[in-house]
């Protein structure tokens, strides 16, 4: 009886097993995230070591040693690793603990109550990126109860301040943090991933991030004879400030294709209809023509990624209506692709500024657009476990026009990507940063079970 039992269990179990395994990683994924959106970490100020505790104490119970790095009051970041057997480079699983601000106030549920309804997570930081940080630590649990074999050490990363000034990335690939372990990794999965849903709530991609354009923003100056304003000055400091923002409002930046969007273009076709779908079978191609390439100039949801972009920001001049201002300032909010030299783009913008009295002051400090090949083992396992899942769904690569923390780690050779299984309506989408964020919560245990695999293959394979 005995053994028919077994026999019958070993005949029907597997199956069965690894569906209730994953209903146990799927509601201890909603259990945890309902509780980490309660730690509120908005910064400024941060408090991010309450975060670290709270992923210290679940790693506790579970056995994992883990190390806290309060690097200043109350800002901390956290790194736990499971080792492998050393045949392979590490894999990073970095989430950063900090959210922005909430106006409660402006919020149909208290932003930090963790409220669950109609099966709706609501939290600032539901969507950035608590529920990431959450898919990243039960991947991490489920890789140590179920004694997966590892070829490379797998580490989890929670890091502070991204919202800010990245310094608890800065402070983790520090020799006083945790660089010598960082700086060996292979790989590093983060944020900045983005997947499309339809009108139906069925996906049109995944986007994986692997490519990020580097923030340079200019700051344009120009002084001279203040005076009355009833007797004008024709070069006035704001009036040749006015001609060179005009000529920089009427510049059109050169467009260029950089593979991955390439891609993310041909990927894209089967859902578009005549003409985006010809032209995006091959868009280099198709900008040859000056038409197409008016048109694809013109087109938001696509023209940033295809060139370097200049958006007047900030203007400060005068103070009063009767009084000429001596001194003036507007801001343009830069973004170069990559690849680009910042040096050269500068020269450029002095170009088609065309006044030596008007300065263009380059920024004390910035980070540099970011690329990751896409051609790797990791790249493909993303695609195998999507295809399985959702057959039919392209991985595409989603350049971003915004900043991750992988902007620090590429140029170590990393290879970054902002990769989560999380599906999200546009609305969804558009609530991080903004009112009511949330998440639902069919996707978190989805999304739970697709990373484990992701993480698992790749953590195994040499
Ligand atoms: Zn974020």
């Amino acid at each position: 009886m005995r053994a028919f039992a077994a026999l019958l269990a070993l005949a029907t179990l597997p199956a069965l097993a690894a569906d209730s395994q994953d209903k146990v990683y799927e509601d201890m994924a909603v259990d945890l995230l309902q509780r980490y959106v309660q730690v509120d970490t908005t910064n400024p100020p941060g408090n991010e070591l309450k975060a670290a505790q709270f992923y210290k104490a679940v790693l506790d119970k579970e056995g994992i040693p883990s190390e806290v790095d309060e690097f200043a009051p109350g800002r901390a970041n956290i790194l736990a690793t499971l080792k492998g057997n050393g045949s392979a480079r590490p894999l990073v699983l970095a989430n950063h603990m900090d959210v922005v601000p909430a106006e409660p106030a402006r919020w149909s549920v208290a932003p930090f109550a963790g409220v669950l309804k109609d099966g709706v997570l609501y939290g600032r930081g539901a969507v950035d990126m608590k529920s990431e940080g959450i898919l990243h630590l039960v991947a991490f649990i489920r890789l140590k109860r179920e004694n997966v074999p590892l070829a490379r050490d797998v580490m989890f990363l929670g890091t502070a301040d991204e919202e800010n000034d990245f310094l608890g990335a800065i402070r983790a690939l520090s020799p006083e943090g945790f660089g010598k372990q960082l700086r060996s990794a292979e790989y590093l999965i983060t944020e900045g991933g983005e997947n499309r849903l339809d009108a139906t709530g069925k996906p049109l991609y995944f986007g994986v991030q692997a490519a990020q354009k580097g923030a340079y923003w200019l700051t344009l100056k120009a002084s001279g004879r203040t005076g009355h304003g009833s007797r004008p000055i024709a070069d006035s400091a704001l009036n040749r400030l006015i001609r060179a923002l005009e000529r920089i409002r009427l510049w059109k930046t050169d467009l260029r294709v950089l593979p991955s969007v390439a891609k993310f273009c041909r990927d894209q076709v089967p859902q578009l209809r005549p003409p985006q779908s010809e032209w995006y079978q091959d868009i280099a191609k198709a900008i040859q023509d000056p038409a197409v390439a008016a048109k694809v100039y013109d087109d938001e949801s696509i023209s940033a990624l295809l060139r370097n972009t200049v958006s007047i920001t900030v203007v400060h001049a005068g103070t009063a209506t009767n009084v000429i201002p001596g001194s003036v300032e507007a801001q343009l909010d830069v973004r170069l692709l990559p690849g680009q030299d910042p040096q050269a783009f500068l020269a450029q913008v002095r170009k088609v500024v065309d006044d030596p009295t008007v300065e263009v002051a380059p920024p004390p400090h910035f980070y540099q657009a970011s690329e990751s090949n896409i051609d790797t083992p990791l790249f493909k396992t993303i695609e195998s476990v999507v295809r399985r899942h959702f057959p039919g769904i392209p991985v595409t690569t989603k350049m971003s026009t915004g900043a991750t923390e992988s902007a620090l780690y590429r140029p170590l050779g990393i290879v970054a990507y902002g990769f989560t299984p999380l599906l999200m309506t546009q609305e969804e989408d558009a609530s991080q940063h903004s009112d009511d964020e949330r998440v639902r919560v069919a996707t978190v245990r989805q999304a739970s079970s697709i990373f484990f695999e992701v993480v698992a293959e790749t953590a195994r394979k040499p």
